[in-house]
């Protein structure tokens, strides 16, 4: 009697190693994925499920993982909570901490890809600028949701289960830093925050999407524009903090003294939001010359939300010293900046740099 229950205890113990060696042997099959957390709608709660007030970043990654029926299959995930704001909290800190931590996990032969989720207000002004510092052609990918996690039809855990989809795939290397939302892939480079509240919100409307996921089926049709990433000279090593730049949001009649403020202020540089193709009052022109005489770039962007701004226009950009950011809109202009004035640069070469990114 005793030498049969010791033979059940030792086949019971060896099918149990058989077991974990098999899910050992599984795991080991699957990517690695880190998923880092910053915050926004997606780590959203509100007290109805059909009211619109919520307040963003109250979620913490596990919870956000856990919420996702079979996410763990598509790849082995880890969570980090590197913050948790509303994107419109988002800091030059948390760009520059984020991108330490995921330039230091994608050195490591133990990470094949980083998701990011991320608030949408600022969503590509942070994909932008990882383009541009990180150091690395595996996948990164940011994501978020418009609704947040308590909403009814909540399209965070599918938008999740697609970005870790995205990131897990072999095939997703080499175009560099992508958002995705509601089934699509777009460039760091090409993405715009169109609309203020449905989940259609991100387009590329000069580069096209690049690609789609639907339900973890990665597709892509095309690479995105520009320089990035490994081929990117930008770089956060020994970074503390950017220079101030600031932007102007041109309209008819606006006060021509903004430049002037903002220089008085302590801008290092300053994008104009211009109207149409990058224009200005003549006022605002004239101050914009003053501040590129000082050596504080003026770069050019438009507040029309799709389009490029000409190099040759109805603004002579040698005659006022300013720049094009050619299709960056304003916001992204800002960051190129920032990460240029790190180093002194002529008109020349900046307006190469906007061409370039
Ligand atoms: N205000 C939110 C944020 O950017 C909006 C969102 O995530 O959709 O964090």
């Amino acid at each position: 009697m005793k030498t049969k229950r010791m033979q059940m205890r030792t086949a019971l113990a060896s099918l149990m190693l058989l077991l974990s060696l098999a899910v050992f042997a599984q795991e080991k099959q699957l990517p690695n994925v880190v998923i880092l957390a910053t915050g926004g709608t997606i780590a959203g709660a509100g007290t109805s499920a059909t009211g619109s007030a919520y307040t963003s970043g109250q979620v913490k990654i596990e919870a956000m993982i856990d919420a996702v029926p079979n996410i763990r299959k598509l790849a082995n995930l880890r969570g980090e909570q590197i913050a948790n704001v509303g994107s419109q909290d988002m800091s030059v800190k948390i760009w520059i901490d984020l991108a330490n931590r995921i330039n230091t996990l994608l050195a490591g032969n133990d990470v094949d890809g980083i998701v990011i989720t991320h608030g949408t207000d600022t969503q590509e002004e942070t994909a932008y600028f990882l383009n541009l510092v990180v150091k690395s052609d595996k996948p990164v990918v940011l994501t978020g949701s418009m609704r947040p996690s308590t909403a009814l039809s909540a399209e965070g855990p599918l938008n999740l289960y697609n970005a870790v989809a995205v990131a897990a795939n072999p095939k997703s290397k080499g175009y560099g830093v992508m958002v995705v939302m509601n089934d699509e892939i777009h460039s760091a480079h090409g993405v715009k925050k169109m609309i203020t509240t449905p989940v259609q919100t991100f387009q590329s409307p000069e580069e096209g999407m690049m690609g789609t996921v639907i339900f973890g089926e990665v597709e892509f049709f095309h690479k995105t524009y520009g320089l990035n990433t490994v081929n990117s000279e930008f770089s956060v090593a020994g970074v503390k903090e950017l220079p101030r730049v600031d932007i102007v949001y041109a309209c008819a009649d606006v006060s021509p003294d903004l430049i002037d403020l903002m220089v008085k202020a302590g801008a290092k540089g300053i994008v104009v939001a211009g109207v149409g193709d990058g224009n200005m009052n003549a006022g605002t022109l004239e101050a914009a010359k003053r501040a590129t005489k000082m050596g504080i770039p003026v770069v050019r962007a438009s507040r029309v939300p799709v389009g490029t701004v000409l190099l040759k226009g109805e603004i002579n950009d040698e005659e006022y010293g300013t720049v094009s950011s050619m299709e960056l809109n304003p916001q992204k202009a800002r960051v190129l900046l920032m990460m240029a004035l790190l180093k002194k640069r002529s008109r020349e070469d900046l307006q190469k740099l906007y061409i370039d990114y």
